[in-house]
Order: structure tokens, then C-alpha cells, then sequence
């Protein structure tokens, strides 16, 4: 069997990825490599500054762009001092809200830069990359750098769900703020009903998981993440689907409906 470098798992925001990605995780060796994680985690950065700062404020609506870092920077000065965050993650962070919280997708100009960077900095392999790439552009930047960086994409996974199915479990989700590990107020308690199993943190509901904003993350997948697998499947990297919302759901399921998908391609 030739060596699994990078599997990549995509479908709807809230299509059930995590559980999936588990599995591959565990059965290939590798680790995951979330841009959700990375966005949420410069998010944070942000609103600990606890500002009152709205991103808008920097947004130049003739340019479509934000005004300038320096600008930007300048504001947030002494309110990083304060927290003890570093500017650069606090202005990232300020960037990355402006679209998260609407539920919308980062702009690619962003979302491509964090990404290498991550990418770069775990060697280029062994990862299941998670919620990359999105659009087509981020699928033809990361086919050019894997190929810049001798790796390679062995497998696109998607894990299928129904927009109104999606609905319903995502506002019953909460995630951990510390580690990102994800739970379901039903089918999957933190516990005590609040805390993270592996770091006792109490988990927390996502500021973009209520209806209105996932149906906008629903909209965003169909407009441009169903091209970017499209060119992934045409460049021949193997593709396989798998069910987001399976019969019963226990881990032993989960496991056979991924792995009797993949194993026949990847060994
Ligand atoms: P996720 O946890 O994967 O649902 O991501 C949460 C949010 O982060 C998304 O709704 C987007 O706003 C943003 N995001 C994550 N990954 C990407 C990406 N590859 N491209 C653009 N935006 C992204």
C-alpha cells in the first residue's frame, strides 16, 4: 500500500464531517487540519480584545476590501497591550469575523494564506484537511502547492446530508472553545451536559450556528464548494460519498460506512 499523505473531507457545513474525519484519523494515522479551527481560533483573538470595534468600521465599500492594516492595527493597539494578544492575529481575527459571523466564506485572498501556512508548517502530509478548500480557486491553489511541495492528494470524501436534516442538528451543536472537539446537545452531551470530555472546558454554541446563518452556509457550499470538488474529481483525485445521517448511529457504523468506502482505494 503506497503511503496515505492528505485525504480531504468535505460537505455542508454541518453535514456530519467530524465523526467521519475521526475515523480517518485513527485508521490512517493522520491529523486533522480544520480552517474552521484555524478562523475560529484568530476569532477568538479578536473578541477577547473585547473592543466594541465592529469590523464594518474598517471595510472600504468602494475598494470591497478592508482599509489598511496600519489603520486597522492602529485602533487595536492598545486593546491587544491590554489582553496580551498579538496585533496581527488581532486584525486577522477582525478580518475573519466580518465573514464568519454572517455566515459567509472568507475571501480566498485569506483563507489560501492561513492555510499554506498551516499546510507548510505540518510538511505538507499526513493530515486530513478539513473545510479546504472550498471554491474552486482554493482547490486549484492547494493542487498547485501540493504539487510545488512533492505531496499529494490520495481521496476526496463527502459526507452527503439534506439542508433541512443539517438545520435541525446544527443549532442543537456546541463545540469546545479549547481543543474544538464537537458535541450535540443530543446525540453526542458534553458532559454534564456542558463540558468538554477532554479538557473539562464548558462548550460553547458557535456564533454562526443559528438557522438563518446556516441556511446562508448552505447557499455558499452549493454556489461554490460543489465546483471545487468538481475540479478536484476532474484533476483524478479518487472520489467516494459517504452518508451524513446513517440509520444508527454508533461509532461501529460510522466506522464500516467510511472505511467500506475507502479502504477498497486507499488499502
Ligand atoms: P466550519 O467550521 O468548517 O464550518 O467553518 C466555519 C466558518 O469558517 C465558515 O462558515 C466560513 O466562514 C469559514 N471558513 C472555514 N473554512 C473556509 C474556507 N476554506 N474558505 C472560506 N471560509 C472558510
Amino acid at each position: 500500500m503506497a503511503k496515505v499523505d492528505n485525504i480531504v473531507v468535505t460537505g455542508k457545513s454541518g453535514a456530519g464531517k467530524q465523526p467521519r474525519i475521526d475515523v480517518l484519523v485513527d485508521r490512517y494515522g493522520l491529523e486533522q487540519l480544520s480552517t474552521g479551527n484555524i478562523f475560529r481560533s484568530y476569532l477568538g483573538a479578536f473578541k477577547k480584545l473585547d473592543s466594541g470595534l465592529a469590523p464594518e468600521k474598517f471595510w472600504d465599500e468602494a475598494s470591497g476590501w478592508f482599509v489598511d492594516d496600519s489603520a486597522i492595527s492602529a485602533e487595536l493597539e492598545p486593546f491587544c497591550e491590554k489582553a496580551g494578544v498579538p496585533v496581527d492575529d488581532a486584525v486577522l481575527g477582525l478580518k475573519a469575523a466580518r465573514f464568519v459571523d454572517a455566515g459567509l466564506f472568507v475571501p480566498d485572498r485569506i483563507t489560501n494564506a492561513l492555510f499554506e501556512a498551516a499546510f507548510r508548517a505540518k510538511g505538507g502530509r499526513g493530515l486530513v484537511l478539513d473545510g479546504y478548500p472550498r471554491t474552486a480557486a482554493q482547490a486549484e491553489f492547494l493542487l498547485q502547492l501540493t504539487q510545488d511541495m512533492g505531496t499529494k492528494l490520495d481521496l476526496v470524501l463527502l459526507v452527503d446530508n439534506e439542508d433541512d436534516l443539517i438545520v435541525q442538528r446544527t443549532v442543537g451543536r456546541r463545540i469546545c472553545p479549547k481543543c474544538g472537539r464537537v458535541y450535540h446537545v443530543e446525540y453526542k452531551p458534553p458532559k454534564d451536559g456542558k463540558y468538554c470530555h477532554d479538557c473539562g472546558v464548558e462548550v460553547i454554541q458557535r456564533s454562526d450556528d443559528t438557522e438563518e446563518k446556516i441556511r446562508t452556509r448552505l447557499r455558499e457550499f452549493a454556489e461554490k464548494t460543489a465546483p471545487a470538488i468538481e475540479l478536484l474529481r476532474k484533476a483524478g483525485i479518487p472520489y467516494v460519498e459517504v452518508p451524513g445521517n446513517l440509520p444508527v448511529f454508533t461509532d461501529e457504523a460510522v466506522r464500516e460506512s467510511v472505511l467500506g468506502k475507502v479502504e477498497p482505494i486507499l488499502g
